[in-house]
């Protein structure tokens, strides 16, 4: 942990409170560490200055004074002697919301899509709670925003508002004027009509050519982290949690992260009417109330075909695809969806949205799979026609309770989400099919995660599972495995520490019932497991606790986890005996390899992945064994992308190798599609190494591609890429 120094009052504005004194933070500081003794005197009180934020209350955060969503916060606080006084990481760093004085409860959103001009107009009503006497003022996000008017409820003149500086991650403040300063508890609604911008981060619209019919334009929604606030004026922190209904009228079929009200998903596909042509209003409802990142909308010419009914389940859950995917999507998904819901209901309390549907999205998605309420977005490179990469609709439907359910307070705490997601489900792998399935699943995660941590070595504060953000700092920055990877190890260790499954899974039911429907950090995390296991275990369990690192956890930085994991390597033997074999016929003749494409015989796709991972931690192959190991195989030549990208990482290592320079070329046509797949591979996994990989071997070559390429590939995925390859 970097240690740093208080400063006192000296780099921001001065805030004396009369009976407080105050000690501000520089703003450059990356970690203070500092003394329970500092902390928690009773006498120095840190406050961050910030116009978005309540001072008032902040002004004491070891007292009852903050008025967060969880009453607990504050008394956790004083409790933890390795608590940072970094602000960040417990209030949301990227937002300059007001959401602490006053928050919206529910929004009505009235949208048209206008694919023409590429955007979407209309209003959005806000029903904010007042939480806090004095507000005279609405501070919501708002990035690249169109407002026209503001409109108060009972109030029959438009209200003042104004728009603040654009800050290059946060967008810009709308500031609006309130009347009358509302009591605390009272509603206020406000309507603010506005429309979306081409810049909008949120959206990507599609030219027809870019979709797999070719005949109709299409969009999609991309809200986590931070980008929901481009799609409409919004408190765009996890903090804050909203019911919300759309009307959206639309020529494309129109689908949105709620529960369709009409007309119905399983009718006549856009209501009967002629698509593309005919204006159809679609809307929806959302009752559980959920967090800004998770509002999402689709447009395009999409089918519906529902999956079979689960006996006993009220859920219901079905695929939207492209009429030339919905077939395969179909099929590759049917199966299994609703027997991991089903499966998952055992071990947590029942799933919440009413509605499971997915929906494959063009190529060009950033992501595997996005998990927005009731729809999970996923990439097409799922569509592998065997069914081996369903594991992540198992991730994704997992968010419905961690994340969607239990949602992480802020940035710094994402590894709640995708830490206990990631560990769901792999439990699941287990419960469904073997311990082995679970192990490897763990060790595939975990070559991801040395991968990433080697990565970030430059810089190391993302290599951390808990990340004190600088206010402003871009999450997106640190996006990578850490969260999924470390967070699930860390969370695999525990299990294993306190006594396996049968102990842990009841903790994970009691974690879950205790935080559902809230945003929490990993403080709160803390408490709760030690409260759960004093009065589940007692002393024996405790002692357990006490003698976990948990500051290696949280702020470790390094290529290594506090503890090395063992997992169950039963299918992997396999794979890695033949990866063994390969390294070392290293000095052989080609013709005297005994080398057959009947070595992958029994291997199914992610035991080819592993294989291929393994002969990573060898020296690189000579030119002539992997163009063979690439042609016998068919890897340098298989539609299924995961093993295709292990393939050139392995091809593109040596980088002054014959075979370096050939398939660097091979993989740029890849990855934009030149290929006879003629598809972008824009899931941000296959993209962002290929391109980091050609360009360890050829600079220039990866420069050109991209920037030739640059507009097939999601805003988000093209913002990474550039700065990976050095173009912004
Ligand atoms: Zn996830």
């Amino acid at each position: 942990m970097h240690v740093g120094t208080l400063s006192r009052c000296s780099c921001y504005p001065t805030r004396v409170f009369s009976s407080l004194r105050c000690i501000h933070l520089p703003r450059n500081v990356p970690t203070l560490s500092t003394t329970r003794s500092t902390w928690c005197n009773g006498q120095h009180h840190m406050t961050r200055a910030s116009n978005s934020i309540s001072l008032k209350s902040l002004r004491c955060l070891n007292t009852s004074a903050i008025s967060w969503n969880s009453p607990q916060l504050s008394s956790s606080l004083s409790q933890h002697p390795e608590y940072t006084p970094k602000m960040s990481l417990l209030i949301d760093p990227t937002t300059q919301a007001n959401y602490l004085q006053i928050a919206s409860e529910n929004i009505d959103f009235d949208w048209t899509l206008d694919f023409k001009e590429e955007i979407i107009s209309g209003s959005a009503t806000h029903t904010l709670l007042v939480k806090e006497d004095g507000v005279n003022e609405i501070v919501l996000d708002t990035q690249a925003l169109d407002i026209s008017k503001v409109t108060l409820e009972g109030s029959p003149d438009p209200l003042n508002f104004k728009i603040g500086a654009n800050h290059p991650v946060m967008g810009s403040p709308l500031h609006i004027s309130l009347p009358s300063s509302p009591k605390v508890g009272s509603k206020v609604k406000v309507t603010i009509f506005y429309k979306t911008s081409k810049n909008a981060t949120a959206l990507q619209w599609l030219a027809k050519e870019q979709t797999q019919g070719g005949t109709f334009p299409f969009l999609f929604s991309q809200c986590q982290p931070i980008y929901a606030r481009s799609l409409a004026p919004i408190a765009d922190s996890p903090s804050v949690k909203i019911t919300y209904t759309a009307s959206v009228k639309s020529v494309l079929p129109a689908l949105l992260s709620a529960i369709r009200v009409s007309p119905p998903s399983d009718g006549p596909a856009h209501d009967g009417k002629e698509i593309g042509k005919d204006v159809v209003t679609y809307t929806y409802k959302q009752p559980v109330p959920i967090p800004s990142y998770l509002i999402a909308i689709a447009s395009g010419d999409l089918r519906y075909k529902p999956f079979p009914p689960v006996p006993g389940k009220t859920w219901k859950t079905g695929i939207w695809a492209e009429p030339a995917l919905i077939e395969a999507a179909y099929w590759e998904f049917s199966e299994d969806t609703g027997k991991f819901l089903a499966k998952e209901e055992e071990i947590v309390p029942p799933y919440r949205f009413g509605v499971y549907d997915l929906l494959v999205l063009p190529p060009s998605f950033p992501y595997g799979g996005m998990e927005n309420a009731c729809l999970s977005f996923l990439t097409p490179t799922l569509l592998a026609g065997d069914r081996t990469l369903v594991d992540v609709v198992v991730h994704e439907l997992t968010h419905s309770w961690f994340g969607n359910g239990v949602t992480h307070a802020n940035a710094s705490h994402f590894w709640l989400n995708e830490g206990f997601t990631t560990y769901m489900e792999r439990v699941l792998q287990q419960k469904l099919h073997s311990p082995a399935a679970r192990g490897f699943s763990c060790l595939i995660g975990y070559k991801g995660l040395l991968d990433d941590l080697k990565l970030y070595q430059d810089r190391p504060k993302y290599q951390r599972l808990v990340i004190d953000f600088e206010t402003g700092e871009d999450p997106d920055d640190a996006y990578n495995q850490v969260p999924y990877e470390k967070g699930s190890n860390f969370l695999l260790y525990l299990e294993k520490q306190l006594g396996g499954l049968d102990v842990f899974l009841p903790y994970i039911n009691d974690y879950v019932n205790t935080f559902m429907g809230k945003s929490i950090t990993t403080f709160q995390w803390k408490d709760h497991i030690y409260e759960y296991f004093r009065k589940n275990g007692g002393d024996e369990k405790i002692k357990i606790l006490d003698s976990v690192d948990f500051n290696a956890w949280f702020y470790g930085e390094g290529l290594e986890l506090p503890v090395t994991p063992e997992y169950d390597t039963t299918l992997a033997t396999q794979a890695y005996a033949l990866a063994k074999r390969w390294s070392d016929s290293r000095s052989s003749d080609l013709s005297q390899l005994d080398f057959k494409f009947d070595d992958l015989n029994d291997f199914n796709s992610n035991q080819i992945i592993v294989f291929l991972e393994k002969l990573e931690e060898y020296d690189p192959l000579p030119t002539t064994h992997i163009t063979y190991l690439g042609d016998l195989y068919k890897v340098s030549s298989t539609p299924n992308a995961e093993i295709r990208l292990r393939f050139y990482e392995n091809a593109l290592r040596d980088v002054k190798s014959e075979a370096a320079k050939v398939y660097a070329v091979e993989a740029a046509k890849w990855v934009v599609g030149e290929d006879e797949s003629g598809v972008v591979k824009g899931r941000m996994k296959f993209c962002r190494p290929i391109f980091r990989a050609i360009k360890a071997v050829d600079s220039d070559l990866a420069k050109s591609t991209f920037l030739k390429h640059k507009l097939s590939f999601h805003p988000i995925a093209q913002r990474l890429i550039e700065k990976d390859l050095g173009l912004a």
